[in-house]
């Protein structure tokens, strides 16, 4: 005989904002949510230092807390937390598997909220340095470099976003673009182009951060001469791209070209009944800490009216 499996009523998929408002409101539903954090217990949060911009923090708290804030919350009201990585998906029954390398968990909804992760460089420096004057959020780092000189590197419209943003704040950024040309929109390209404080320095490429303690300058090479320069900075923004962690839902759910899920407009569903998908993995415009816990909630409710459908309470 086969041994029984077991089986809960939500399932969420991630440990971010996203997935701990999902569980905070699926707890207070009496869902009684089961979390698998991944492998970066926390999400993106964990790897910043100060948040300044998320509501109802008038001094602002530190990524890591507030996380473990979330979390404890989430606990209060039952959420059953489990530091293990969900491998693979089942969505082809009307009760859904959750995959854990050989364990399988039913489940009558399940929640995503995998979160995306950001693109690095892959320079020891760049590890060493992260969070120290090394990070891959303008919006969220760029104000501790008020006044400052700071370098970005990429050429998409995240980093002329970014480029623009720190622009207003920084006395002055350099962008490092490693082609001879940007990928950016014209729009885009025109505004950092325009603007007196971004130079853009096109073939260059990152070599080192510089640096013991924290941020002090960035040797880039132009790829076209050879020649090697040392810029002066105190901040090293990354904005190369950012992958949603997608991977174990390929062939389950619909996705755009880049990977993010795709949900009904104004909803959390996905195209399967029970399955919700909430968070930077569904979301490639805004990324924030915020909306990541806005749409955790939409998942939670919207989970909880379809148990309520199906007559599981
Ligand atoms: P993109 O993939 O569009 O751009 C990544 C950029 O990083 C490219 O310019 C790429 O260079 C560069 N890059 C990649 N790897 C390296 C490396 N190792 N060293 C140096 N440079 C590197 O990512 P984005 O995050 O910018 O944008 C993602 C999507 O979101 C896009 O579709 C974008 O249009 C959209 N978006 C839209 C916005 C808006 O409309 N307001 C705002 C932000 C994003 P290369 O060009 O040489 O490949």
């Amino acid at each position: 005989m086969s041994e029984e499996l077991e089986r809960r009523k939500c399932v969420i998929i991630g440990s971010g904002p996203a997935g701990y408002t999902a569980a905070i409101y699926a707890a207070r539903a009496d869902m009684e949510p089961l979390v698998y954090t991944g492998m970066q217990p926390g999400g993106q949060l964990t790897i910043t230092t100060e948040v300044d911009n998320y509501p109802g923090y008038p001094d602002g708290v530190n990524g890591p807390q507030m996380m473990e804030d979330l979390r404890k919350q989430a606990e209060r009201f039952g959420t059953e937390v489990r530091y293990e990585l969900v491998t693979e998906v089942d969505f082809t029954g009307p009760v859904h598997k959750v995959i854990i390398n050989d364990k399988t968990v039913l489940a009558d909804s399940v929640i995503i909220a995998t979160g995306a992760s950001a693109k690095w460089l892959g320079l020891e420096s760049e590890q060493r340095l992260n969070g120290f004057g090394v990070s891959a959020c303008a919006v969220c780092d760029g104000f501790f470099y008020k006044g400052q000189e700071v370098v970005i590197v990429g050429a998409g419209d995240t980093a002329a976003e970014e480029a623009s943003y720190l622009a207003k704040l920084c006395s002055k950024v350099t962008m490092l673009v490693r082609r001879d040309e940007m990928r950016a929109s014209k729009a885009m390209q025109h505004r950092v182009m325009n603007t007196p404080n971004i130079e853009i320095l096109f073939n260059h490429e990152t070599v080192e951060i510089l640096g013991d303690k924290g941020v002090e300058g960035v040797k880039a090479k132009n790829n076209a001469t050879g020649e090697e320069i040392t810029i002066p900075c105190t901040g090293f923004f990354v904005a190369i791209g950012h992958k949603p962690n997608t991977d174990i839902f390929k062939g389950w759910l619909d996705m755009d070209e880049t990977g993010y899920l795709k949900v009904t407009p104004g909803s959390s569903k996905t195209k399967i009944p029970g399955v919700f998908a909430s968070g930077d993995a569904a979301d490639k415009v805004y990324r924030q800490a915020v909306t990541a816990a806005g749409t955790g909630c939409m998942a939670a409710l919207d989970a909880e009216r379809y148990l309520a459908d199906i007559g599981i309470h």
